[in-house]
């Protein structure tokens, strides 16, 4: 086997760049570490800023012939990428399960698949994009989605394949070429992905993928002049140096940022459902962008609601992520591992109260028995149960800053005002979710809510059709449908005399 293939529960994938159409090894590269056992997954390419200008120049390079493939053309090839994502479902979903942890019936049952709808969902949807003509004292007026160029996507690891294609699908459905630069802590499955595209067709430089360390070889390619649009997922720290840097030279950015999103449960509520929204917040270990974290209950159903609740998030199964049984992976690397226990720690130490979980450790403070979490934790790795805190003060870190782990916190409310009032309070505004039996009710919060999205009795049901995005701190800009072309096109409007 060549030096440049690692194999992941029998899959091959090639550790290099992909730039041009070609593989491209690199002088240096890094640990690829599966957070399921801390096993090596192979050396990967680190790139530097001699890839991301070798990257930028494959993808100018093939620009003008991406961009004049008829439409209908461009749709074809990206449903042969839809077709060639499940054609390899099943790998695709083992790879990125041994590379983020996440459970491996998500990434087969809904993550892959909704991977190949993003291809075709963009595909379709550039040939309905409305090519609008009107008249203006009998002059004609066309306004056309031009593509705009090479862009960057830099992606994190929660969701690697999701988001990468996210981007990628609208962006080349509209006729631009991607540089592709994924996180270091989950690059495996966009190097499948350069593979996928070859075998469907798509032309050299039109996708490229380069490897590498954020810093680095990200830095390097959001600072490049030749750049038309970067489009960034990720933390906030990350997404204020990209923007400044992208200043330097008018690129316009796309920013989808963490959050703190609450979840309202009014006494009015089905609080059954109440307790099953709220235990999906657990999902993906709590890496989740859109997760509701803060629980916000009204006072005369908040006991009933935390008893419920407790029991059933205590008996959340931890473990290998590879196992059908298993609610709950490990988080992704030791440095979120310390980082989620250092919140928890200091949540405690300012007067928190543990209902369920926290630092899985024997000198930890009390609280119920968080069974099999608490096992899976002791046996080594980086798993954190699923933990429940309360008497948390508005103004208290835990409240106002992203933890990305399973770790919620529940207040409790008087009055609709005040409900409205702690959900909108922090920097951040990506999402909200409501439970509420009553709709007048779920008509009047939503309107006063800050985020991009609301879901009133449910949560994380996602049409391609919607915009999706954060106000505040949880980002800038909108993507998702027509949204996506309006940011990877220029827009043009051709006005001609009669
Ligand atoms: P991160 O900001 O550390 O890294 C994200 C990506 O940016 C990685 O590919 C990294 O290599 C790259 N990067 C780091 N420094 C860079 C630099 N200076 N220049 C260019 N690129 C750089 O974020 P993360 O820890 O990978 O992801 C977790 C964060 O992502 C959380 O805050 C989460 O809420 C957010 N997120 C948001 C959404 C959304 O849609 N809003 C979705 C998923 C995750």
């Amino acid at each position: 086997m060549s030096e440049h293939l690692t194999t992941v529960a029998s899959v091959a994938v090639d550790t290099r760049h992909f730039i041009g159409g070609e593989r491209v090894a690199a002088t240096e590269t890094f640990t690829d570490v599966s957070p399921i056992d801390g096993s090596s997954l192979g050396e990967i390419a680190r790139g530097t800023g001699t890839d991301a200008g070798a990257a930028v120049a494959a993808a100018r390079a093939a620009f003008p012939g991406w961009a004049a493939t008829p439409p209908a053309e461009r749709a074809r090839l990206l449903e042969a990428v839809a077709e060639g994502v499940e054609k390899r479902l099943e790998e695709l979903a083992v790879v990125e399960t041994h590379d983020n942890g996440a459970l491996l019936r998500s990434h087969r049952r809904g993550v892959m698949p909704r991977v190949a709808h993003n291809f075709r969902f963009f595909a379709d949807r550039l040939l309905k994009l409305g090519h609008e003509d009107f008249a203006t004292r009998g002059h004609t007026q066309h306004v056309s989605w031009d593509p705009a160029g090479p862009c960057v996507l830099i992606t994190p690891w929660n969701a690697p394949l999701l988001l990468a294609t996210w981007k990628a699908a609208p962006a080349l459905a509209a006729g631009n070429t991607v540089i592709l630069k994924p996180s270091e802590w989950s690059p495996l499955t966009a190097s499948l992905l350069a593979d996928i595209a070859t075998a469907a067709g798509l032309p050299p430089g039109v996708l490229n993928v380069v490897q590498g360390y954020g810093p680095e070889v990200g830095a390097a390619l959001v600072a490049h002049p030749d750049v038309r649009r970067v489009s960034f997922t990720g933390s906030v720290p990350t997404a204020k140096r990209i923007a400044a840097s992208a200043a330097a030279h008018l690129t316009p950015v796309s920013l989808e940022l963490g959050g703190k999103s609450p979840l309202l449960v009014f006494a009015d509520a089905d609080l059954d459902l109440a307790v099953d929204l709220a235990l999906e917040q657990y999902d993906n270990a709590g890496q989740v962008c859109l997760a509701a974290t803060r629980v916000l209950v009204e006072r005369p159903v908040a006991g009933e609601f935390t008893r419920r609740l407790a029991g059933r998030a205590a008996r959340l199964r931890q473990g290998d992520p590879r196992d059908p049984a298993t609610d709950l992976g490990p988080l992704i690397h030791p440095r979120q591992l310390e980082k989620v226990d250092g919140f928890v720690r200091r949540a405690l130490a300012a007067g928190a109260r543990t209902v369920v979980g926290g630092h899985p450790s024997a000198d930890h403070p009390g609280g119920d028995d968080p069974g099999d979490g608490r096992d899976a934790a002791r046996e080594g790795g980086l798993y954190y149960p699923p933990t429940l805190l309360t008497d948390v003060a508005q103004d208290s870190e835990i409240v106002q800053e992203e933890v990305f782990g399973p770790v919620l916190t529940l207040q409790t409310f008087t009055t609709e005002d005040e409900a409205v009032h702690l959900a909108n309070d922090t920097r951040f505004g990506l999402a909200a979710t409501v439970a509420t039996g009553d709709h007048e009710r779920a008509r009047r919060v939503t309107a006063r809510l800050v985020a991009g999205t609301v879901w009133v009795n449910c949560f994380y049901v996602r049409d391609l059709r919607a915009p999706f995005g954060g106000s505040r701190h949880s980002g800038i800009g909108r993507e998702g449908g027509d949204w996506s072309f309006d940011f990877y096109c220029d827009l043009k409007t051709t006005v001609t005399a009669p």
